[in-house]
């Protein structure tokens, strides 16, 4: 018989009576997209009801492990303001949070659930392969009947084994699921999974609901590929005399009606969509609603909003469809809303990578750029013209709206040039005033003039900012260079 001691203290440990949720990442280097969103769910189902969100590393399955991926884990966290009060690297009451770390815990419990009656041993001889699934038809496994006195005189002689659930064959399991509702099965169609493989880890599905259970989880969200398992977890409570958790499980998300999103077949992970320029808070607020509603119709959530009215009724059974055309809407409106500082500050990497000569000023640069930015990836294409002008077709200077053609644009650039040299202050009111004064002279509209100056100063039809503040950023002596070359080009 087991000492109930060491059991009764694990107990004790357990924080009760208050919400505590938990995303359990397996590090594999990347955040999924629904990754994402689970842990952002979690996180918000915490706050909202005023708990307590837990980190834990679910790191078993060494096959799968990848060098350096819980650092991701923790970056990736801390840059979506998903801050975890419980976790590997803050501790917690019920220390420790990663898998590996509590090794020696898990064969304690098989061992507790077989004495009640609900595990076995089995020392058949099968691959390790079916057992690290730990999915494989028992079909009347002959240990399943083994006598608790063969089992332990067969374990003691050193005959390797692995600790079976053992489900009974008869009658059905029910499990409620906070989105999906009650769901039965016939306890038939469950198999007697693995809990303690051969090396003597846990399987992922008995580790999870050890530790749910031991760090007091309230709330299990987590995809809806574990709906299945579901029974078998209840079954597992059960055996254990545990109270159950609230399950909350969310649909998949899709990349089109029938494919999940998959970073095999192309689909960005987090990390992807923040090297495409996206921010951070704009993938947040896309994925918060990317299978939840809220109850009005706003758009536009910072996530302490979020906290606020994030609930579980509010999440959809149906699976949602990624689309990456509404992410940019959503990108584009906080990009708007930013303060021209901040938004110098994302810009500028993006700037850079077209504008390296530094005299070109990128807060000036970005200034031009915030109104009509989706997606910061846009940015160095667009203002590839401030390095170097582009080798362009005088085709350019013909406007018909503009009155524009390539005659009068040469006669505009002749005449503005030494105007233009005669300027001492090089800045937007003295540029605009030469260029509409020169307009008054000519008796024509003012885009008769800018538009040959801004095809002159960046060598593309289309730019962001006009001709004054294109002239202004490539300053006094780069415009009348530039000016000069096509005169010489007309
Ligand atoms: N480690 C599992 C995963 O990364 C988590 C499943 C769960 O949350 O229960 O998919």
């Amino acid at each position: 018989m087991k000492d109930m001691k060491w059991f009764e203290e694990m107990e004790a440990r357990i924080p009760k009576n208050e919400v505590r949720t938990r995303f359990a990442p397996s590090p594999t280097g990347y955040m999924h997209v629904g990754n994402l969103r689970t842990a952002l769910y979690t996180y918000l189902i915490a706050r909202n009801g005023k708990g307590k969100f837990i980190l834990r590393i679910e790191d078993t399955d060494q096959g799968r492990l990848v060098e350096g991926a819980v650092d991701v884990i923790y970056k990736t966290m801390a840059q979506c303001h998903l801050e975890h009060d419980e976790g590997p690297d803050v501790g917690g009451p019920v220390a420790p949070y990663i898998q590996t770390e509590r090794r020696p815990l898990y064969k304690e419990y098989a061992e507790l659930l077989m004495e009640r009656g609900h595990a076995y041993r089995c020392f058949c001889e099968k691959t390790e392969s079916e057992e690290d699934s730990g999915e494989f038809d028992r079909a009347d496994d002959p240990c399943r009947v083994l006598s608790r006195e063969e089992s332990d005189r067969l374990a003691a002689e050193g005959k390797p084994y692995v600790i079976r659930q053992r489900i009974p064959h008869e009658g059905t399991t029910t499990f409620h699921d906070e989105i999906f509702g009650d769901i039965t099965v016939e306890n038939s169609t469950l198999d007697d999974q693995v809990l303690i493989k051969r090396d003597g880890l846990p399987t992922y599905n008995f580790a999870n609901v050890v530790d749910d259970h031991l760090m007091g989880i309230s709330h299990v969200v987590r995809g809806s590929e574990y709906l299945s398992s579901s029974p078998k977890y209840n079954l597992l409570y059960q055996g254990f005399g545990w109270d159950i958790p609230k399950y909350v499980h969310c649909s998949p998300v899709m990349r089109d009606a029938h494919n999940k999103m998959s970073k095999r077949h192309g689909d960005p992970s987090y990390e992807d969509l923040i090297a495409q320029g996206f921010l951070t808070d704009a993938v947040l607020n896309y994925v918060a609603l990317l299978g939840w509603s809220p109850r009005g119709e706003q758009e536009i959530y910072s996530l302490d909003e979020l906290k606020e009215i994030f609930d579980i009724t509010g999440i959809s059974k149906s699976p949602a469809i990624f689309d990456i055309e509404k992410l940019k809407y959503f990108n584009a409106e906080y990009i708007r809303a930013m303060s021209p500082e901040d938004f110098a500050k994302v810009a500028e990497p993006f700037i850079r990578k077209s504008v390296t000569n530094e005299k070109y000023d990128a807060a000036a640069i970005a200034a031009l750029l915030q109104q009509r930015t989706e997606v910061l990836n846009d940015i160095p294409e667009k203002v590839d013209f401030f390095d170097t002008l582009p080798e362009y077709d005088t085709e350019l200077f013909v406007h018909k709206k503009s009155k524009s053609d390539k005659e009068s644009s040469k006669d505009v650039l002749q005449k503005i040039i030494p105007e233009f040299e005669a300027v001492n202050d090089w800045n937007d009111e003295n540029i605009m005033a030469v260029m509409v004064g020169m307009a008054e002279k000519l008796e024509a509209k003012n885009a008769k003039v800018m538009w040959p100056v801004r095809i002159a100063a960046a060598g593309k039809a289309v730019t962001p900012g006009g001709a004054v503040e294109i002239c202004r950023i490539l300053g006094k002596e780069e415009t009348l260079r530039r000016l000069n070359i096509a005169v010489e080009k007309l």
